[in-house]
């Protein structure tokens, strides 16, 4: 059994890890079963798509699969083939882009309160707070004291609005359905509308005695600290959920969730592209040409590094391990690329300019080109 994993989300084989991750949030959000009720194909597009995006997404899967992927008739080394079911996927996805994906699906900004739509009387809504964290906490992980708001239930009246707990009235309006039916003729055909109640909203009760505290609404604003633990690896962009914590349900229906918007502040020398850093050192110019040791000092200690003779400016040279700890598995790290920078002095001192001089007239002087 072959599978393209890569025509699945529609990518070339050098598709970077970032080009994987949009992909397959593409597709993933366009084959959602959530969107797409009417129809079952989707949902197995849906799987199918997160298994593709469960192998290449991992570099070993990854590895593996572009090494025997398509050799299957070789009984030796077949690829393991991962069957994701559909719970699985829908997991993943979940896993991969935080469980407040309504906002994926209602637009507007991310960043915003309103960004997580309203689920409806069952849940009360979620909360979302922006976190900004170092660089140097994204790599270790942190414990944070957070504040935000959000609504309890009022404990005066216990979430029900009525004052002392009372309980509510029937809507004389309604007689406690809650709608109201108007029937309206056309010639033979009878049109019955049925509508929500003005009077009562559509509840089928009224509050006489509207509670103080709350003003009827069963609920208050309060705001909360909490600890939250921020994992290492973490990036902008990445939400944390914590569950429960946005605001309590009407009527004693459980609470929504908080979640963390994560931002990660510019650091003063290394530069983050996913797991990877980023840096630029700046050598002298008998650095470059003889090599040198020099000391970087990252974020997990300072290590040595060999600039090669014969450097030639602007070389990038890797460090393998020494980038930010992958999220999903912190034990595995990126790479520090290092850019080195060659140094011209513009103002040399009498006895370097006696030096370089003699290095000119040994190496002679280039006055022609092109
Ligand atoms: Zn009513
Ligand atoms: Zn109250």
């Amino acid at each position: 059994m072959k599978k393209d994993y890569y025509g699945i989300l529609n990518l070339g084989k050098e598709a970077t890890k970032e080009e994987v991750e949009k992909a397959y949030r593409t597709l993933a959000l366009k084959y959602h079963p959530d969107r797409n009720p009417d129809d079952p194909s989707a949902a197995e597009k849906f799987r199918e798509v997160t298994e593709a995006y469960e192998v290449l997404s991992d570099p070993d899967k990854r590895a593996q699969y572009d090494q025997y992927g398509f050799a299957s008739d070789d009984q030796e080394m077949p690829f393991q083939y991962h069957h994701v079911n559909l719970d699985d996927a829908l997991r993943m996805f979940m896993n991969s882009f935080g469980s407040g994906f309504g906002s994926f699906f209602g637009g507007g900004d991310p960043f915003g309160e309103t960004a997580f739509s309203r689920r409806g009387p069952e849940h009360g809504e979620h909360r979302a707070v922006t976190l900004k964290i170092t660089l140097d906490e994204a790599d270790h992980g942190v414990e944070k004291e957070i504040e935000f708001t959000h609504l309890i239930t009022c404990t005066d009246c216990s979430g029900s609005g009525s004052k002392g707990g009372k309980p509510p009235l029937e809507c004389p309006e309604c007689g406690g359905s809650g709608s109201k039916r108007s029937v309206r003729r056309l010639g033979p055909v009878q049109y019955v509308t049925t509508t929500a109640c003005m009077r009562c909203g559509g509840e089928g009760s009224i509050i006489s005695d509207p509670c103080t505290r709350c003003r009827g609404r069963g609920m208050v604003r309060e705001t909360a600290r909490k600890s939250v633990s921020v994992p290492p690896g973490v990036d902008s962009g990445n939400r944390l959920r914590i569950s429960g914590m946005g605001d309590a349900g009407e009527r004693n229906a459980p609470s929504g969730d908080l979640f963390l918007l994560i931002d990660v502040q510019a650091h003063r020398f290394f530069e983050r592209k996913g797991d990877d850093l980023y840096c630029e050192i700046t050598v002298s110019y008998p650095q470059a040409v003889l090599g040198s040791t020099v000391k970087i000092r990252t974020l997990e200690g300072t290590v040595e590094m060999k600039v090669p003779s014969g450097c030639a400016p602007n070389t990038v040279l890797r460090l393998k391990g020494k980038g930010m700890p992958n999220i999903r598995t912190p034990s595995r790290r990126g790479d520090l690329y290092v850019k080195v920078k060659v140094e011209v002095p513009k103002r040399p001192s009498i006895k370097e300019r006696s030096l370089i001089k003699k290095l000119m007239d040994a190496q002679g002087q280039r006055k022609e080109f092109g």
